[in-house]
């Protein structure tokens, strides 16, 4: 039976450390870090998730300015807010909440993010530095496996990691992540052959896929360890992610639940992000 790695105590013990370094970066300072938020529309979804990262940030010590536009603002209206956040000094981090409005090209409006601002690190700069070695602003949720599978004491040089999903939020940040801690890295998507196969040959499963229970415990090989990116809703309302978890944990020797695995951990990281460019382009 495999041992879960709890995401939310985790997460609880990242914010932890991180709030004395707000504190002393604070005193330093005489201003607190800030990330600025942006939130077009009226998405129920989206307005949950903006409330939930300004409450982190309070709870840290970070400075939140949130701006809200209408779903109807053009992109002229949304650039003009990034502009202001870009040339804020106050401002450490800015929060572009996807998705976005249709009308709205939300890769030119990540592209318009200030590089040294990039708290999630979308921006085309943080993807090429990270694809290079020199990593900035990681993404926040495989940015947060990568501290699970450290906390978890995984060893990662030489272990066989498969990544199955290859978004440029999730699947493709873990993948460089993992290769740059010298695992062997496969990534597998909607076309690969033979997932279950693929799957049974990993030390290390990353799921990042978005279907219900996917990946079926069977595959699993024995001893591996299973980190759940998913957050599904099953027909009758309750979360799942995207691994099946009791057969999975029965051959798994660590497991992330779904929920209190991996998603406490990205709000926790985008914190960590905003700090980490106020320390390192508004150093004392
Ligand atoms: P996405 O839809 O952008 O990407 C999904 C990927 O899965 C694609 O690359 C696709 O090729 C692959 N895929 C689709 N069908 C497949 C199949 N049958 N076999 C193998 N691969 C297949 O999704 P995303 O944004 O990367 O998110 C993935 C999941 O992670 C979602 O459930 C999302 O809700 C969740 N998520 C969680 C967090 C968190 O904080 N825990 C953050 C981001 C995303």
């Amino acid at each position: 039976m495999g041992e879960i790695i709890d995401g939310k105590r985790t997460a609880l013990e990242c914010r932890k450390a991180l709030k004395a370094r707000v504190t002393a970066y604070t005193e330093k300072k005489g201003y607190p870090p800030g990330l600025g938020v942006i939130l077009v529309g009226e998405d129920p979804a989206s307005a949950v998730y903006v409330r939930n990262k300004e409450k982190a940030c309070e709870k840290a010590g970070i400075a939140s300015f949130h701006n809200s536009l209408p779903a109807d603002a053009s992109q002229a209206d949304v650039e003009a807010v990034i502009d202001r956040m870009n040339d804020d000094p106050m401002c450490h981090g800015i929060l572009l909440q996807l998705p976005v409005p249709k009308h709205i090209d939300s890769d030119a409006m990540l592209r318009r993010i200030s590089p040294e601002k990039d708290a999630d690190g979308f921006h085309p700069m943080s993807a090429g530095l990270l694809a290079i070695g020199q990593p900035e602003f990681v993404p926040c949720t495989p940015k947060g496996v990568m501290v699970l599978l450290e906390k978890a004491g995984v060893e990662l040089s030489g272990a066989h990691a498969v990544v199955v999903g290859r978004s440029n939020i999730v699947g493709k940040p873990a993948a460089q992540l993992l290769l740059s801690k010298s695992c062997t890295v496969t990534i597998c998507h909607s076309r690969t052959r033979d997932l279950a196969a693929e799957v049974a040959r990993a030390d290390i499963v990353v799921a990042a896929v978005g279907i219900p229970e996917m990946i079926k415990g069977e595959w699993i090989k024995p001893g591996a360890v299973v980190i759940d990116v998913g957050i599904n809703r099953r027909e009758d309302g309750s979360l799942c992610g995207d691994v099946e978890y009791e057969a999975a944990r029965e051959r798994a020797s660590h497991i992330t639940p779904v929920p209190g695995g991996v998603g406490p951990m990205t709000v926790a990281m985008l914190l960590e992000n905003t700090v980490e460019g106020a320390l390192r382009y508004d150093a004392p």
